[in-house]
């Protein structure tokens, strides 16, 4: 669970970065944004694993850009935890109705949040609490990032093992090529789409010891999955 990216979106300085110390020393990676349209740059520049979104923000509300990050294909999947003032029903509803996964309502203490941030991630991933992400005999390890192949250490480079992780946790879905850079790479990369291609390559040929290189599935006119399905 540590070493997970948290991008918190607050216009309070104090709180900002109270937060910020708090999960840091917990062992996440913080990043701070104090408005909207810093937030969209933090988005653009990494895809974090979780998004603190507090209710009021200048300009817009939390809520319409949790609607907007739940419109976006390349943030929909990223869960939010709202920061709310206000401890009403009505407002955890809406918030919920937004596509916030969870709230928690100032003041908080980081304990709590801590408690909140693990139990948001823990269900909207496929990792167990140690990070190990598992499909049939092929295992990685989101922390010390290596990755085995029916109990045999598997070597590839840091992009497939980006890729990898991708597609381990996004299983049996197909993703174009396109989609792949702005998970993978991010949005501002520019990278060529074929470079997808040639890195699908070498993580099939890291994975073709174990046989599970035909996990990689080419989707003719789509782009690539995995699946444990032929
Ligand atoms: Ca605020």
């Amino acid at each position: 669970m540590s070493g997970k990216n948290i991008l918190i979106v607050e216009d309070e300085k104090p709180i900002r970065e109270m937060v910020g110390f708090s999960l840091g020393r917990a062992g996440f990676t913080v990043t701070e944004a104090g408005d909207i349209s810093e937030a969209f740059e933090c988005l653009a520049h990494q895809l974090p694993d979780l998004i603190l979104l507090d209710w009021m923000l200048p300009g817009a509300s939390g809520l319409e850009l949790a609607r907007r990050l739940k419109r976006d294909e390349l943030t929909r999947d990223v869960p939010i935890i709202m920061l709310t003032a206000r401890g009403e029903e009505e407002d955890k509803v809406t918030g919920l109705e937004a596509g916030a996964d969870d709230y928690i309502t100032k003041p908080f203490s980081p304990r709590e949040l801590q408690a909140r941030i693990r139990a948001v991630l823990r269900r909207s991933s496929s990792e167990d609490e140690s990070g190990l992400v598992r499909i049939e005999g092929l295992e990685l390890d989101t922390e010390s990032h290596r990755v085995s192949a029916n109990q045999t250490p598997v070597e590839m480079g840091p992009t497939e093992f980006r890729l990898l992780e991708f597609f381990m946790t996004h299983p049996e879905r197909v993703y174009s090529r396109e989609q792949l850079l702005d998970r993978v790479w991010g949005r501002n990369s520019f990278v060529e789409e074929r470079t997808v291609d040639v890195h699908i390559l070498r993580l099939r040929k890291a994975l073709s010891p174990s046989g599970y290189e035909s996990m990689i599935q080419t989707v003719r006119g789509a782009g690539y999955r995995l699946s444990s399905r032929v």
